[in-house]
């Protein structure tokens, strides 16, 4: 079975080749930990889900690495602001993370590295590009990446280098206005940062400087763990490499251009990109009130799978527009296949149970639902998957005549809701959690939020450790907290 899928780089649809006797290799950019991811992320690593459930399905193999980025500008001055320190504080927001995969029904990957964990392979990186000439201390002593020196700068992007104006970016790909007297040219980017008073105690001595032999304290630019991550796990030249839309450029144009640089070897051999959706017909903004995490969605009562089947609606390379009311049609939806597969199971002598705890590999023949495959197997069509879905559950019951039709028409419908990742006969409404918080627990969030306000980082840090060791957390926002059971 052969997955075609578009490629940024080549800019075709083109088959994913599996090498013999090795597992195919993906690597997908994950979250920066500063507070909780929202749906437009969630659509995004729900759509590398498919591609990953799918990849296991057509026997690719795959070996899956998402990293998780746990310090950058906004870890570190949200750490601060909080009192706490940049472990602490992005642990919270990575078991928040976490918890939010799980209610999605998202695989883990194989491995989820952090930056923090891997900084002597991101030194390694650097200083060998020094040497190779494709790096330079700036004005700034920070270490910066001299795109010149790589002829094929803005492959991926598809851009003269040329025209490149002006591009350090954080995480958010939000553009810092470049100071063009720190390093040579405007374009290049940072490597490795020099440490600044705003970073605390946020600094690890880093790469040698070509000159002096000393080391460069400070901390990896944003670009490089991915470079260095993903070559850690998954070698010089893997498989695929796949983000969302806004990672295209400067992201992943500069990862290309670290790792070739520093190996010779190309980097990645198909990249996906996963576009941005609107929400309610707009770009999600917070002050347009179209802004939602997952835990707002569940708030509201949405169930989990059917959020998934919302977002599985739309195509990952069209703009997609995810509106409430789509949640609810998706929730008929999962009560229609539910209710479609009945007479199946039925026949086949099936109870809910053993169809929910068939595991991979299933259906060897997919009969009715050949063409939801197929459409999964082209480009990752995942809205035309879920109408051939719908369509194929009709015909199979109408053409089992036996129990061994019958169950042949689960597996093979067992195999696509995998691929999809759709829980069924398991969807509940989430209920908003209606915990009372006991008064002592309550007078004590509010002295940590006072204590925070007048900026006593001490005694707001030993009140939520209090509060840590009694069960609750605290979880603030910009005006103020809520208080839930840890
Ligand atoms: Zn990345």
């Amino acid at each position: 079975m052969v997955i075609k899928l578009h490629d940024t780089l080549s800019r075709e649809v083109k088959a994913l080749e599996k090498r013999a006797g090795e597992p195919y290799k993906v690597y997908v950019c994950g979250p920066t930990v500063y507070g909780p991811a929202h749906i437009g992320n969630f659509i995004t690593f729900t759509r590398f889900d498919v591609l990953y459930r799918t990849l296991k399905v057509a026997g690719y193999e795959p070996y899956y690495v998402r990293n998780i980025t746990d310090v950058d500008d906004k870890t570190i001055k949200r750490s601060q602001e909080e009192g706490l320190s940049l472990q602490a504080f992005t642990e919270k927001w990575t078991q928040k993370f976490h918890d939010d995969c799980a209610a999605l029904n998202l695989l883990e990957p194989d491995v989820e590295p952090r930056a923090t964990e891997h900084l002597q392979e991101q030194i390694d990186l650097v200083e060998k590009l020094i040497e190779k000439g494709n790096a330079y201390v700036g004005g700034d002593g920070s270490v910066y990446y001299r795109v010149t020196s790589f002829a094929d700068y803005g492959k991926l992007a598809h851009f003269d280098p040329e025209q490149l104006r002006t591009q350090d970016t954080n995480s958010a790909g939000t553009a810092n206005l470049a100071d063009e007297y720190e390093r040579e040219a405007v374009a290049d980017f940072a490597l490795w940062k020099a440490q600044k008073a705003d970073d605390g105690a946020n600094s690890w001595p880093g790469p040698r400087h070509p000159e002096t032999g000393e080391r460069i304290a400070g901390r990896p630019g944003w670009h490089l763990e991915c470079s260095a991550m993903s070559m850690r796990y998954l070698g010089p030249s893997f498989d695929l490499h796949g983000g969302g839309e806004d990672l295209c450029f400067p992201h992943h144009e500069n990862e290309i251009a670290q790792s070739e640089a520093a190996t010779g070897e190309t980097f990645c051999r198909h990249w996906m990109h996963s576009t941005h959706l609107l929400v309610e017909g707009k770009k999600m903004s917070k002050s347009l009130g179209n802004f939602f995490t997952i835990e707002d969605l569940l708030e509201k009562g949405y169930a989990p799978a059917a959020i998934r089947l919302a977002f599985l609606q739309g195509h990952y390379r069209q703009q997609f527009n995810f509106t409430l009311s789509g949640i609810d049609a998706a929730k008929s939806g999962l009560e229609k296949l539910e209710k479609g597969l009945q007479p199946l199971l039925e026949k086949a002598g099936m109870s809910r149970e053993q169809f929910t705890g068939l595991v991979p590999p299933f259906a060897e023949n997919l009969g009715a639902f050949q063409n939801a495959w197929n459409a999964l197997c082209h480009d990752l069509n995942t809205p035309a998957a879920l109408g051939s879905l719908f369509s194929a559950v009709k015909r199979a019951s109408k053409q089992a005549e036996t129990a061994e039709d019958a169950q042949a028409a689960l597996r093979a419908a067992a195999t696509l809701l995998f691929a999809l990742g759709l829980p069924l006969f398991a969807a509940q409404e989430a209920e908003p959690e209606a915990v009372e918080v006991p008064s002592d627990i309550a007078e004590l969030a509010e002295r940590r939020w006072q204590a925070k306000q007048s900026k006593d980082f001490a005694t707001a840090d030993a009140l939520r450790a209090e509060l840590t060791e009694k069960g609750w957390q605290v979880l603030d926002r910009k005006d103020g907290y809520d208080v839930v059971q840890a």
